[in-house]
């Protein structure tokens, strides 16, 4: 036994690699990581292709090891340039993310220490971190110190948090499930229909209250749901609002609707996944006003922080209702009940093991400082206004509302008036092809418009300007060929 104990601790070592070997693997993966980088102001925002990264179908799982090399090179050709490049400066579509240079490096040190940041008792200075974190947003949304937060992979996790922690404060059990009234715009973001089914609530009746010509949902009309509902004996218990709708940035007026929140005893939730941390810019306060009167905020600092991927975080003010849904003690959990001085993240999500996430934000938040943040937020929000301003100078083009955040949206609408939708899809698809400008649509009552989303911290006036110059060309192409 101790003879094959011995010749597989043998095969199993090239696990630990030596210290030759991790600095060669450390300064190849360098290499990609500066030629990616430094490629970026060249490199596209959209690349077409034909064979969509199959490729890396010739990388499939051996028994025998593979080079780096030649894995980095299958990554660069099949992943890398194929499709959407989310870090690149001209990236405006959907809500882009940028992906913050240091936050890469939070992640290497987090992965290299593999922290366990799910408990307090195993990592009580990762969940301090975290925590701190937590506390921070909860200071710059004026929720209370006796409020609580988590950490999520996204918006999608943060919003699925809310709608169980919200049923849980409402006492809603599986037969209350058919008569519960859930109120939402129709610009909410998909993500919250999904999490109503996830939580088991399909059977709930989701109430799409009326917009306002500037696509924000109306107090009014919502009161007014909120009222045919109770009388006719359903149960209304939360409401969806949002800073910053996905669709077109619109900023919903969250005061008066915490007011009606109030008067009727509903779950506030506020979904500012996208907008959420333009709250840094002293100029757009009056956009949040009331955002402290939330149940719960659901943030995605991968959006308007600038993070990689797989950044989200909701707020509570309910914390004894979040741990109600989420608590759980397993008897192979015993050793870790006590000296419990902070919440742990596995407490008050869906997660036990996590990735050590919050290393990924604490350290471009400390590196750059938060001045850096609010600048380039508000640039965004000005780029977006110059764009707003200069494309209505150019003959056909007309805009949707003045932005309130960084996304607007545009079309072209030729003299004669038809096939609007036609020649937009059309120029969307040329904006596509020549790939240094990525933006994506929308339909809004049947109407084709394509929308520019800034919020990449990389994205400034050039980009703004190129974009400008590009539609100009494209539209006077399309117009020639009819
Ligand atoms: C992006 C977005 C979400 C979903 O967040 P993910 O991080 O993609 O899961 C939810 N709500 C709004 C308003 C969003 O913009």
């Amino acid at each position: 036994m101790i003879e094959k104990i011995k010749e597989l601790e043998k095969l199993s070592g090239v696990l630990s690699p030596s210290a030759a070997q991790r600095a060669n693997w450390n300064s190849r993966v360098l290499q990609y990581a500066e030629t990616f980088r430094s490629g970026l102001d060249k490199d596209k925002a959209y690349y077409s292709s034909a064979d969509k990264g199959k490729g890396i179908y010739d990388f499939d799982i051996t028994e025998e090891p593979t080079e780096l090399d030649s894995l980095i090179e299958a990554v660069e050709d099949n992943i890398d340039r194929v499709g959407i490049n989310p870090a690149s400066a001209g990236y405006l579509g959907y809500i882009p993310g940028g992906g913050l240079y240091p936050s890469a490096l939070g992640d290497y040190m987090a992965a290299v220490s593999n922290k366990y940041a799910g408990i307090f008792f195993a990592a009580p200075g990762a969940v301090r971190l975290e925590n701190m974190l937590l506390r921070w947003m909860c200071r710059l949304m004026g929720f209370p110190e006796t409020s609580a937060g988590n950490l999520t992979s996204g918006g999608s996790i943060a919003n699925l948090i809310a709608i169980v922690t919200a049923r849980e404060a409402h006492g809603l059990k599986a037969r209350d499930f058919e008569n519960a009234v859930i109120y939402l715009s129709e610009q909410a973001h998909h993500s919250l229909q999904k999490a109503i089914r996830i939580a088991g609530m399909a059977e709930a009746h989701l109430r799409y209250i009326p917009m306002d010509g500037n696509l924000r949902l109306s107090a009014a009309e919502l009161e007014k749901q909120i009222a045919r509902d109770k009388e006719a004996g359903l149960i209304p218990f939360f409401i969806n609002t949002s800073i910053g709708t996905t669709n077109t940035g619109a900023v919903d007026p969250v005061n008066s609707i915490a007011d009606i929140a109030e008067k009727y005893g509903l779950w506030l939730h506020i979904d500012a996944a996208y907008g959420g941390f333009f709250k840094l810019v002293p100029e757009l306060q009056d956009k949040f006003e009331g955002v402290e009167r939330a149940d719960s905020i659901t943030l995605d600092p991968h959006k308007s922080l600038f993070l990689p991927f797989g950044t989200g975080a909701v707020l509570v003010k309910n914390k004894k209702a979040l741990l109600e849904v989420h608590h759980y003690l397993a008897d192979y959990m015993q050793d870790t009940r006590s000296e419990n001085e902070e919440l742990s993240p596995a407490d008050i999500s869906p997660e036990l093991t996590k990735h050590f996430r919050g290393m990924r934000l604490w350290l471009p938040l400390k590196l750059f400082g938060l001045k850096a943040f609010r600048a380039a937020l508000e640039e965004k929000v000005y780029l977006a206004r110059y764009f707003h301003q200069e494309i209505q100078k150019v003959k056909g083009f007309e805009v949707g509302p003045e932005p309130e955040l960084s996304v607007t949206m545009f079309r072209y609408v030729p003299e004669n008036g038809s096939r609007s939708n036609e020649i937009n899809k059309e120029l969307l698809e040329e904006l596509k092809n020549d790939g240094r400008i990525f933006l994506s649509s929308t339909s809004i009552k049947g109407v084709f418009w394509i929308r520019v989303a800034i919020l990449i911290y990389r994205t400034h006036l050039s980009q703004v300007e190129l974009l400008l110059q590009i539609l100009q060309e494209k539209i006077m192409g399309l117009e020639k060929k009819k």
